[in-house]
């Protein structure tokens, strides 16, 4: 029996979580680095659902900043997260963890596409399951697509990994008297104009009654702490 606080767990992995100190990219130390802490969680007995982002090879936004066509910029930010996701499932593998790739954009010569069932059916048999391309829609972000996978799945919590180690009152690197929220409900978090994760993730995770977790993944156990239920970063609940 695993002394874990959660059974299944949806991880929000943003872009730029794979890039390190590096401009761009994947930075192949920083992945080995992430996808111990997740061997971590799973060597715990915590069935893992992974969503990663792709801001650190492309954003739709910014494409359309430079004049593209929103939607199709957006498409491209999408298989930026395929590529993240191919990546991090070889570090995976690597490291001798079993992992899936599903991708909400059929691209079926290289990774399965997104089957529910069977992503739940890899979760039971003990594999991480990465969630890439997003919803699978332009417009949306890869935090709306934790929020959905998560609630797909019957994860108990979103654990979205961010550079810093929580919801704070203001910017802790610009103020120093800035203090971390603990634990923080979805009204209050509102009320005090919180950004956790964008508005739709948001909104989605409330209503589902999905807590999230904000934690830093660059500390070390910090996840084998979120997932133990001890007081990491920020938890955001009903
Ligand atoms: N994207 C999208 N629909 C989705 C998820 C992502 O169109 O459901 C696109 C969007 O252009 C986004 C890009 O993919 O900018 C990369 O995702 P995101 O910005 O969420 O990555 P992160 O910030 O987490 O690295």
């Amino acid at each position: 029996m695993s002394a874990a606080a959660y059974k299944r767990i949806l991880l929000k992995l943003s872009g730029e979580a794979l890039m390190g100190d590096d401009a761009y990219g994947i930075n192949e130390d920083v992945v080995s680095r992430i996808v111990a802490e997740i061997g971590d969680v799973v060597r715990l007995g915590v069935q893992v659902g992974v969503v990663i982002g792709g801001g650190n090879i492309f954003r739709g936004m910014s494409g359309a900043a430079r004049g593209m066509d929103r939607a199709t910029a957006d498409y491209m930010g999408m298989l930026a997260t395929v590529m993240n996701a191919m990546a991090l499932a070889d570090a995976m593998r690597r490291a001798d963890l079993e992992a899936r790739v599903q991708s909400a954009l059929r691209i079926d010569q290289v990774v399965e596409p997104y089957i529910r069932g069977r992503a739940i059916r890899h979760l039971e048999e003990g594999r991480v399951v990465i969630f890439a391309a997003g919803t699978g829609n332009p417009f949306f972000t890869t935090d709306t697509a934790a929020a959905l996978r998560g609630s797909e799945i019957g994860a108990q919590i979103v654990l979205k990994a961010t550079k810093v180690d929580g919801v704070y009152t203001a910017d802790p690197k610009k103020d120093p008297d800035a203090q971390r929220y603990h634990r923080i409900s979805f009204d209050e978090a509102i009320g005090r104009n919180l950004a956790v994760m964008d508005a739709t993730a948001f909104a989605l995770c409330r209503d589902q009654k999905l807590p999230i977790n904000v934690f830093s993944i660059f500390k070390p156990g910090a996840l084998r702490r979120v997932v133990m239920g001890e007081d990491e970063g920020t938890l955001v609940h009903s």
